[in-house]
């Protein structure tokens, strides 16, 4: 298959475009680059088979030819980066999704929507069942994402039920691994990156506040199934195995060799207490399930920020420089 991979130079996108690429297919990459990294395609450079557009699609999708899916990651993705992004947020969820239903339209190509448990908001009913219509804040400082990926999820139906046309919508929940960015400020690059600079880790709140976290190979794994099938969904994919905000930071502090003191700050406005997924319709639907438990992901991240923080380290100008 030729298929678009918009938010390609993302976290997620540029795994999913690893994961393409791996099973044959052609891989068209678009990013504006506003939260994304070229760092993240530098593994495809002399590969025939991907091919790079720079471009925000919420503008336009300038890509020609024949196109068999269109998968869109595009979207600032962490609390942090959407408050300070929250029109272009809204705008990459509308125009940007509806640029890329329209070409999914016109090819008759599968669309696949990377959309949020942040569609569930700060939820009532938990764990999560994709029959759960949600709890969240239209006006609050995260409305900006959780909005924009509702409206998502209501015009990729919209052009299903209208267009017939096979659309697939995966509610991702928290996932993690190499690529996040290190200052991307959600609490798994943050306090790793504080873990391994020796600095206190910042718990937001009391930290009981739950997350499920997923690593990212089981969550790419689960969206491949996805694209693969027939279902329209939304289907959960995510890990069941939930922590609190707290548990987590003293994992980091025990797997940074415990220098870093766990401190508390204020909780944000909006943060949702709990969060879990049901994926019993993953399971039946796609046969899939997470298999990397968080102690052997973190293990698999580790070293990737490890290098990151190294590299800075050796960017930054020494003393008199
Ligand atoms: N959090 C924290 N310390 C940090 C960053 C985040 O305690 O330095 C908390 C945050 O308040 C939330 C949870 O960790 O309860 C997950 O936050 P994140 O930004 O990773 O993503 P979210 O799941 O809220 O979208």
């Amino acid at each position: 298959m030729r298929i678009i991979v918009t938010g390609a130079a993302g976290f997620l996108g540029s795994h999913f475009c690893d994961r393409l690429l791996a099973e044959g297919h052609e891989v068209v990459g678009v990013d504006n680059l506003a939260t994304g990294s070229l760092a993240n395609l530098a593994q495809f450079r002399g590969e025939p088979r991907f091919e790079w557009v720079e471009s925000d699609i919420s503008r336009a999708l300038p890509v020609g030819g024949r196109v068999d899916a269109v998968a869109d990651f595009a979207s600032p993705a962490s609390p942090v980066d959407y408050a300070r992004l929250p029109i272009e947020t809204l705008r990459v969820g509308s125009l940007g999704v509806f640029h890329c239903l329209e070409l999914a339209r016109e090819q008759r190509a599968v669309f696949l929507l990377a959309s949020t448990s942040e569609c569930y908001g700060d939820p009532e009913v938990h764990p999560q069942r994709e029959d759960y219509w949600g709890h969240v804040n239209p006006i609050g400082p995260r409305s900006c994402y959780d909005e924009s990926k509702r409206f998502a999820e209501a015009l990729t139906m919209a052009y299903h039920r209208v267009h017939r046309l096979p659309v697939r919508i995966a509610r991702i929940f928290n996932t993690y691994g190499p690529r996040m960015r290190l200052d991307d400020g959600r609490v798994v690059p943050q306090l790793i990156g504080q873990g391994l600079r020796g600095e206190p880790l910042t718990v937001y709140g009391d930290g009981q506040q739950t997350r499920s976290f997923c690593f990212v190979d089981d969550l790419i794994e689960g969206l491949y199934r996805l694209l693969r099938s027939n279902e329209t969904g939304p289907i959960n994919l995510g890990n069941p195995a939930e922590t609190t905000v707290l548990e987590f930071a003293r994992r980091i502090q025990t797997l940074s060799g415990g220098k870093s003191e766990i401190v508390f700050r204020p909780l944000p406005q909006d943060d949702p207490r709990r969060r879990c997924p049901e994926i019993t319709l993953a399971r039946q639907r796609l046969g899939w399930l997470p298999t990397v438990p968080l102690e052997e992901g973190l293990r698999r991240t580790w070293p990737y920020f490890e290098t990151t923080i190294r590299s800075a380290a050796h960017a930054e100008p020494g003393p008199g420089q």
